[in-house]
């Protein structure tokens, strides 16, 4: 898909959070990684940004298939999870992403609704958004784990920002570091911008469906208006 198309006109921009906004994989992939050693599971730090933006229960199957031959029942996935919480609340505050403000700005300046769209349910990062982003970000319209029930790479959470701002697919943009997060703004309908903020080769992301590529939000921030058109 191309921005060049029709005469589209971009009306909003759907951001990811962890690894966009906020610096927080490093520890989201440590911690997954302790959490499943601590049950007996193997899951590298680096299979841990291949699974971004899975469900929690959505990654622990993956692991319990693989290594058990079952899919985890419901007190497992829960204990599982609490014990992965716990250890990335452990975990230093994760900063805001170098060039992610004026980023965000840059959107919000241009007159384009800039909201978040993100799997995670984490308390602490959803209250520190107001804090490192303040007045930037449309709350009503922000998509996070308590309202998808399958997560990325299902287009789900991104077809609930669409319709909770009532924009067409065409006239958003989707900004991801994730290889899953990437296949859901595609299969949303959305063009994709990928940045590679984490250890993943390029093509990881391209060939999930990104459209274009940065290898940082500060280079992006110093890109982003020309797809604000
Ligand atoms: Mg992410």
């Amino acid at each position: 898909m191309s921005l060049s198309e029709d005469n589209k006109k971009i009306k909003l921009v759907m951001f990811d959070m962890d690894g966009v906004l906020f610096d927080s994989m490093p520890y989201h992939a440590t911690s997954w990684n302790k959490a499943m050693k601590d049950f007996g599971l193997e899951l590298s730090e680096a299979e841990a940004y291949m699974h971004e933006g899975r469900t929690g229960s959505g990654t622990i199957n993956i692991i319990t298939q693989r290594q058990l031959g079952r899919e985890a029942d419901e007190e497992e996935c829960k204990r599982i999870y609490a014990c992965k919480s716990k250890y990335f609340n452990s975990c230093p505050t994760a900063q805001r992403m170098p060039g992610a403000f004026e980023t965000v700005s840059k959107v919000k300046e241009c007159g384009i609704t800039p909201i978040i769209v993100t799997g995670s349910g984490q308390v602490s990062l959803m209250e520190r958004i107001e804090r490192s982003f303040p007045n930037l970000f449309k709350s009503e319209w922000m998509v996070c784990a308590k309202d998808v029930k399958y997560g990325k790479p299902n287009p789900e959470p991104y077809l609930m920002g669409l319709k909770k701002a009532n924009v067409d697919a065409r006239n958003a943009i989707v900004i991801e570091n994730a290889p899953l997060g990437v296949q859901a703004g595609h299969a949303a309908g959305c063009f994709v911008i990928a940045v590679n903020t984490g250890p993943l080769p390029d093509n990881v992301l391209l060939e999930s469906g990104a459209d274009v590529l940065y290898h940082s939000m500060t280079e992006l921030s110093q890109n982003i208006e020309k797809y604000l058109k």
